[in-house]
């Protein structure tokens, strides 16, 4: 079946959804079931629908939420911030963990969001994580929580952010060479983040996934020995296609590194195979899924085949302003609406509304294109 269509989902592409439904309908029920299901919603006596879902306009419907929780990072990879960073959000622009934990619970109890993903910036420069994510943990229904990470820092703190109720985790780390790290990320933290990695699998938060992203003439050579030390460690590594987010605009679709090629590149090292379930299996899932002996690679085509007709996400600045997409170029202001006093229903009722304007796909090779104002590390990755 074609990633872009999905009859279970809501109806044919351009059919409008209004965003409002009763516990009647069975089309919405089924998605939402279906994503508790997926997400391994525990704890209800029986799986209930909320009121209404973060439904748009191409029959797509929200489920999976990422938050980002900084703007600010201790890392420079050259993809996402140029080497002097960037303004940092002032402190009082930034949700405090109350004003957070009441957007997250309105998306929780009422607009059927599954997954909480929690991401930035650097997440673990968040204070107070720890309580955050056990805050989080007794929303109802029970999100499943995921973090999308450096790593850094990560070898202390992964064993009680288990205990606070984190489920899954995603390490990003885009070369084993301590030098070429260094000059991806202008800075020397190699050590940390493998120590991360090894923490978060001691803790359980399996299975741990390794983001990398590859850059032409950088460490593009390197997928084979990242596939090698995957299959070793027993983490489940992802490539990523690099696209256009970073604020010094330095992407170029001539030089990326698409997926074939990666693929390719792979192949020519190791037996890698495409994995026969994959397509019933992906869902919303961006990662194309190949094996090597037996153990999982998955390749994301953000750019060369988007998955947008699959997108079950919604994003949460720091800032508190809801993106319907990583590039939309416009947002909701919740934080506004919170601050001025607003009721759950009136927060509700604006988050179902920014939903409808979502366009059905990221246009990176539309001549229109234009990249989105936010650099990736203020939107959350
Ligand atoms: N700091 C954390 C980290 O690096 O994992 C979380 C935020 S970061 C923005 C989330 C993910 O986005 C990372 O895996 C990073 O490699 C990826 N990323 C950042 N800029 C990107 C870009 N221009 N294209 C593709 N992926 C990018
Ligand atoms: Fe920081 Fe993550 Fe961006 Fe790297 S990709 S600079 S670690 S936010």
């Amino acid at each position: 079946m074609s990633r872009s269509s999905r009859p279970d989902a809501g109806g044919s592409p351009g059919e409008g959804l209004t965003g409002s439904y009763t516990s009647g309908t069975p089309r919405l029920d089924r998605v939402y079931q279906d994503s508790q299901a997926r997400a391994g919603v525990t704890g209800q006596p029986e799986v209930t629908s909320p009121i209404r879902v973060l439904a748009d306009r191409h029959g797509r419907i929200a489920t999976d939420l990422r938050v980002s929780l900084t703007d600010r990072c201790n890392l420079r990879c050259s993809y996402c911030m140029p080497a002097e960073g960037l303004p940092w959000m002032p402190h009082d622009e930034v949700l405090s963990n109350d004003e957070l934990l009441r957007l997250l619970r309105v998306g929780v109890r009422d607009l059927g969001i599954t997954t909480i993903r929690l991401t930035g910036g650097e997440p673990l420069l968040r204070p107070d994580l720890t309580t955050l994510i056990a805050r989080i943990a007794e929303l109802n229904p029970r999100p499943q929580i995921a973090m999308t990470t450096n790593g850094i820092g990560l070898a202390a703190r992964a064993g009680e952010l288990a205990e606070a109720g984190l489920n899954r985790i995603n390490i990003s780390l885009d070369t084993l060479n301590p030098d070429t790290f260094t000059t991806l990320t202008r800075r020397r933290r190699l050590p940390d983040v493998l120590a991360g990695i090894d923490a978060a699998l001691a803790a359980g938060l399996t299975p741990v996934k390794v983001n990398s992203v590859l850059l032409r003439g950088v460490n593009d050579h390197e997928a084979p020995d990242l596939v090698a030390w995957a299959i070793r460690t027993g983490v489940q590594l992802r490539f990523i296609e690099q696209m256009p987010l970073d604020p010094q605009k330095g992407w170029s679709r001539d030089r990326m590194v698409t997926a074939d090629e990666i693929r390719e590149r792979v192949a020519a090292v190791h037996p890698l195979v495409a994995d026969p379930a994959d397509a019933a299996r992906r869902g919303s899932a961006p990662a194309e899924l190949y094996r090597v002996d037996g153990h999982p690679i998955g390749i994301i085509a953000s750019v060369t085949r988007p998955f947008c007709g699959d997108c079950d996400r919604v994003r949460l600045t720091s800032d508190g302003q809801v993106r319907n997409c990583l590039f939309a170029r416009e947002e909701s202001d919740l934080r506004a609406t919170l601050r001025g006093g607003a009721s759950d229903r009136q927060i509700a009722d604006q988050w179902v509304a920014a939903m409808l304007t979502k366009r059905p796909g990221h246009g990176i090779d539309d001549p229109t294109f234009l990249q989105p104002d936010r650099p990736m590390s203020a939107i959350g990755g």
